[in-house]
């Protein structure tokens, strides 16, 4: 189960400017697929062999200075109720604001760990300001500069001290898969959810959390059995923020974090909006398996072949470049293939646990290598020797051993992924193809 920090503060205090610093301090890059608007909102740290997520959730209100305090009371209620520690960020140039006081008040009632940050203190005098902000009565302010980093490592260390325990739900749960129903708004989740459960509330059992409500709903029947994770679907849904995007935004963060495979619902008389990519890249970034379910499937008139075909060309050009997973198109109203959408989400799952023979694997590679070889770089040969699987990975993961690891290039990585992909079944799933030295 991941864990999630978020950052609130008024508008200019430095959210984004500290959201930046502290997820390039990361001593480990998770990943790396750029290229989205959400990226300046989600990120991922590791310190010291401690990973977590952050979000700025400034990111998506109005940043202006004559905010609306409605604005702030609905980030600050979003922060308390998702994450697992808040950054309160405060101007040190500024001093103590009324609204600085207003969320101070918010946040002092929230049974949740508050770590009080004193910003800009790189700037002329403003380090003198700091002690002021003890009024919010929020402890003691962290003075830091986030513009060139000074105080973030000790500010690293405090949020890394306030986590809760990684996984301690999950140690609880047993090794079968674990979905997540995700997509925007209104495309259907709820009612496919509605839809396997349906009535018949004595096949799913709720597990019970430890540091928080639970969020994992075990569902055994027809030869299934699985977790579901909770997302907006099973818990009773907020009204006042159901259809606010960056709420569902963090949701489906929280249940791509906790799951293995995600299934993408989405709304067949909408398309592929901007939304949709966004929490596709959530799922490729996670490095989550994935089952795009296209809904509402009843709604659509035209249901020809090469309707169908042009529908599934739109979605993957607009998730390229990792095109090989399944989309399956249905109706969470009528049912329509509704088990389907699951028996391709456990095939996924299969195809994450896939772990090819070694022997197989040498044979097959050799043979791709062999046809086109790795083009030499600047004189050099790059003489690829061997390759073997991870055993102990969440999702499969290549070595190929080399002289020159650092000279091969995306191109030729991607080539053998493609090769891989061509042999065996691991539709749906990311791959890990990393060269070593030997
Ligand atoms: P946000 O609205 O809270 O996300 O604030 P921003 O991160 O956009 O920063 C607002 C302004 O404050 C920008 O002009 C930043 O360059 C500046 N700023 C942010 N952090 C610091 C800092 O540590 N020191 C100084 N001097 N300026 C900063
Ligand atoms: P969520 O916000 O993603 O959980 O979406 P809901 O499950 O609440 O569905 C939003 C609306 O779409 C509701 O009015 C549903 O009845 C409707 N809906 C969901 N799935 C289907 C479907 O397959 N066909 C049709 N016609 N309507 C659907």
């Amino acid at each position: 189960m991941g864990r999630l920090v978020a950052i609130v503060g008024r508008p200019n205090v430095g959210k984004s400017t500290l959201f930046n610093r502290l997820t390039q301090t990361r001593t480990a890059i998770v990943d790396d697929t750029a290229g989205t608007t959400r990226d300046r909102q989600y990120g991922k740290v590791d310190w010291c062999g401690k990973e977590f997520s952050i979000v700025d959730t400034g990111g998506w209100v109005v940043n202006s200075e004559d905010i609306f305090e409605s604005e702030i009371n609905k980030q600050v209620y979003l922060a308390i109720e998702e994450a697992d520690v808040i950054l309160f960020v405060v101007d040190a140039m500024n001093g103590v604001t009324d609204l600085d006081d207003h969320v101070a008040n918010i946040l002092r009632r929230s049974k949740k760990p508050v770590i009080l940050v004193a910003n800009k203190t790189d700037a002329g005098e403003s380090r003198f300001n700091v002690p002021e902000f003890y009024s919010l009565g929020l402890g003691e302010p962290y003075s830091i500069s986030s513009a060139n980093g000074s105080g973030t490592g000790e500010l690293l260390d405090e949020i890394v001290k306030d986590l809760p325990e990684d996984d301690s739900q999950e140690q609880e749960l047993e090794k079968i898969p674990k979905f997540a129903i995700v997509g925007r708004p209104n495309a259907g989740k709820s009612s496919i959810i509605n839809s396997f459960i349906g009535e018949d509330r004595n096949i799913v059992t709720n597990i019970a959390g430890t540091t928080r409500d639970s969020i994992y709903t075990r569902y055994n029947k027809f030869g299934f059995d699985f977790y579901l994770v909770d997302t907006a679907g099973i818990r009773k849904k907020n009204k006042v923020n159901e259809d606010i995007e960056y709420y569902s935004v963090i949701r489906s963060i929280r249940a791509i974090e906790a799951s293995d495979v995600c299934i993408l619902m989405v709304d067949a008389t909408l398309g592929i909006e901007s939304q949709d990519v966004s929490i596709f890249s959530l799922i490729q970034r996670n490095k989550k398996g994935l089952v795009v379910c296209v809904n509402k499937w009843d709604l659509v008139k035209d249901k020809s072949q090469e309707a169908i075909r042009h529908f599934e060309a739109a979605i993957r050009n607009r998730f390229a470049p990792f095109t090989d997973f399944p989309i399956i198109f249905g109706s969470a109203l009528t049912k329509q293939r509704i088990f389907k959408v699951i028996e391709t989400a456990v095939d996924v799952y299969k195809n994450r646990e896939r772990i090819i023979p070694t022997s197989q694997l040498n044979v097959y590679m050799q043979e791709v290598i062999g046809a086109y070889p790795p083009p030499a770089n600047k004189g050099k040969y790059i003489k690829i020797k061997y390759v073997t699987m991870l055993k102990e990975s969440p999702i499969p993961t290549f070595i190929f051993f080399c002289n020159l690891p650092q000279w091969v290039k995306e191109p030729y990585r991607r080539y053998l992924e493609n090769k891989i992909r061509e042999k065996w079944d691991f539709t749906g799933t990311p791959i890990n193809v990393y060269m070593r030295e030997k």
